[in-house]
């Protein structure tokens, strides 16, 4: 089995938060707590203003610092490749929280542990899809072999922009069929 993980269609995605929901209930979370999160970003001016939208969770990258500085291994690289994070290992320490370059491991203070996506590991391990994938309205998100999904969406896919880390830190496993507004350095600051 290759690297997994989400291709997202950024050309597609209306921004309507419904794969943001559907993870925030699927993980049953608290208020202020979500494992995916859709951003939203502006730039141009008057007559040609513009938005566009990242919908993002964990990118489950193959040289995952949330792993590499975990004191205990709960954050951990489960059969598949994914990063999985074992509850009971946890110590709270948010070593993962600060040294994750996307900001995904979100400190649980109710429990004094972390938690993050685990790519809804369960559900597939039924033959499903996640449950973020089968809620998007526009089908923008898909989560599979990288290599088949690349082969499916093209090649003129890209794994970071203007807005986020470099791939070269983490190698995330996320495919990104990119707006060409999203591409424009300008305007990487203006998160609304
Ligand atoms: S908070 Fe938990 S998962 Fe994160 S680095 Fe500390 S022990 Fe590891
Ligand atoms: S795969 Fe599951 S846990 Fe991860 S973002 Fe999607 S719904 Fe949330
Ligand atoms: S459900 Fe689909 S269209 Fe809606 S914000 Fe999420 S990725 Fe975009």
């Amino acid at each position: 089995m290759g690297q997994l993980g989400f291709y997202y269609d950024q050309t597609a995605c209306v921004g309507c938060k419904t794969c943001q929901i559907a993870c925030k209930d699927r993980n049953n979370l608290e208020v202020g707590t979500l494992f995916r999160r859709v951003h939203e970003f502006e730039g141009g001016k008057f007559p040609k203003p513009y938005a566009y939208y990242l919908s993002m969770s964990c990118n489950h990258c193959k040289e995952a610092k949330c792993v590499k500085g975990c004191p205990t291994g709960a954050m951990h690289f489960g059969e598949d490749g994914t990063v999985q994070h074992d509850k009971d290992m946890c110590i709270g320490c948010k070593y993962c929280v600060w040294n994750c370059p996307y900001s995904v491991p979100q400190y649980l203070e109710a429990k004094n542990i972390v938690g993050k996506c685990d790519s809804c590991k369960d559900l597939r391990a039924d033959g499903q899809n996640p449950a973020c994938v089968d809620a998007c309205v526009m089908r923008c998100l898909k989560f599979g072999d990288l290599d088949e999904l690349k082969a499916e969406y093209g090649n003129d896919l890209v794994r970071e922009l203007p807005v986020l880390p470099s791939a070269s830190q983490t190698n995330p496993s996320f495919l990104i069929k990119p707006k060409n507004e999203a591409l424009n350095q300008t305007y990487k600051k203006r998160e609304v």
